[in-house]
């Protein structure tokens, strides 16, 4: 059985490490949806899930979608010491915890607005935020991304639309003094206009840094001109995300028929630029693992993304209820191992693993067992 240890970034056994894919593939049901931080539902990039550690290391593991009603693992409800029998079946195999709800979610702005309103806790110990909650992309279903679900937590009343330089900063300072978090990921919808929110992340960042020390990503589509990439690192942003999301250009017109039209090599090109103002493995892409593209299309992207000295920072696709691809099956763990192993030694053999990496999804790592990968030689 696999014992629960401290937060650690010491190398998980092969064991631990294939359990981990195998938990963000298949999912997990919960005798008690209560336990822990309040599980993600709706918004921007990977959601219907909730934090889990496992050998001192957190991930998050899908537990609102179809397919982790079907999964062969069950939490039990946590005893008295906050950790969780974890059960395939009916046979235990492993002891894990929930990370506790954060301290600064009791707390509200002067104008009403509670802080998990305005940014949340991902992971162990990562502060997120999607500033726009709006997207010219999700305007209409014909152009929405259809793994998105941008919108859904505005309707359901769980997030404000605009979150104003002053409301991160305030949120991001008191998420540091009470809750001690390390990083923070800002996403945004994408807003009209040419910059495509690298303004939008700036203006934010300024007011973060100048309330808290607190190590920055900011994610947008690639802007229209290379200087907002100087511009947004001025303001106080360490890392950057451009996310493909899926690789195959026929692919990209059907999943995401908005975004795509933002061709691939825009992508390359501005990574190039971006690289050269952020720094080798300090920009990153996400690739959605499991939506139709194969493992030889994904990891010949990945070579020549690791090749620009990007972190591609390769997801298994989590089917979010509501969207058009909310029955979409998650991918395979057998498969999806397959794709990070070799992927793990690349990024290991460039010098570009995760724990390098200043702020953002890549160092944060929870949503996919890459990092895992990255120290086979290790364990
Ligand atoms: S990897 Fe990114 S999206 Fe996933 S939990 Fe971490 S910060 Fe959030």
């Amino acid at each position: 059985m696999t014992t629960v240890t401290p937060m650690t970034t010491a190398a998980l056994s092969p064991s631990s490490r294939q359990l981990m894919t195998e938990l963000q593939s298949l999912g997990l049901r919960l005798v008690d949806p209560n336990a822990g931080a309040a599980s993600r539902r709706g918004g921007a990039g990977p959601s219907d899930h909730k934090a889990v550690t496992i050998d001192g290391h957190t991930i998050m593991v899908p537990v609102h979608t179809s397919s982790a009603w079907a999964s062969p693992f069950v939490a039990e409800a946590p005893g008295a010491d906050g950790s969780s029998a974890l059960k395939r079946g009916a046979i235990p195999i492993a002891r894990i915890e929930f990370p506790k709800q954060p301290r600064f979610y009791a707390l509200q702005t002067l104008d009403g607005v509670p802080y998990s309103h305005i940014a949340t806790l991902h992971g162990a110990d990562v502060l997120a935020t999607t500033v726009l909650q709006t997207c010219i992309r999700y305007e209409s279903r014909r152009k929405a991304c259809k793994f998105c679900a941008i919108g859904q937590s505005l309707a359901a009343g769980r997030t404000i639309a605009h979150k104003t330089p002053q409301q991160l900063a305030e949120v991001a300072r008191m998420a540091v003094l009470l809750d001690g978090v390390k990083h923070m990921v800002m996403t945004t919808g994408t807003p009209p206009g040419s910059d495509r929110g690298a303004a939008v992340l700036a203006d934010s960042a300024f007011a973060i840094k100048a309330a808290v020390d607190l190590p920055l990503q900011g994610q947008c589509e690639p802007p229209d001109d290379d200087r907002w990439f100087e511009r947004m690192h001025a303001a106080g942003i360490d890392t950057l995300g451009m996310h493909l999301e899926v690789v195959n250009p026929g692919l990209r017109e059907r999943i995401m028929p908005g975004k795509a039209a933002v061709p691939v090599a825009r992508y390359l090109a501005a990574f190039e630029a971006a690289v050269q103002v952020f720094g080798r493995g300090q920009v990153s892409t996400y690739l959605l693992a499991g939506l139709g593209d194969t493992r030889e299309e994904i990891l010949a992207m990945c070579e020549r993304l690791v090749a620009l000295g990007v972190y591609p920072f390769v997801v298994p696709f989590v089917p979010i209820a509501g969207t058009p691809l909310e029955d979409h099956p998650a991918p395979d763990a057998l498969w999806m191992k397959s794709v990070l192993e070799p992927l793990g030694a690349m990024v290991a053999m460039a010098g570009l693993r995760s724990a390098d990496i200043k702020a953002g999804c890549g160092k944060c790592g929870a949503c996919s067992s890459l990092s895992q990968y990255e120290r086979q030689d290790e364990s």
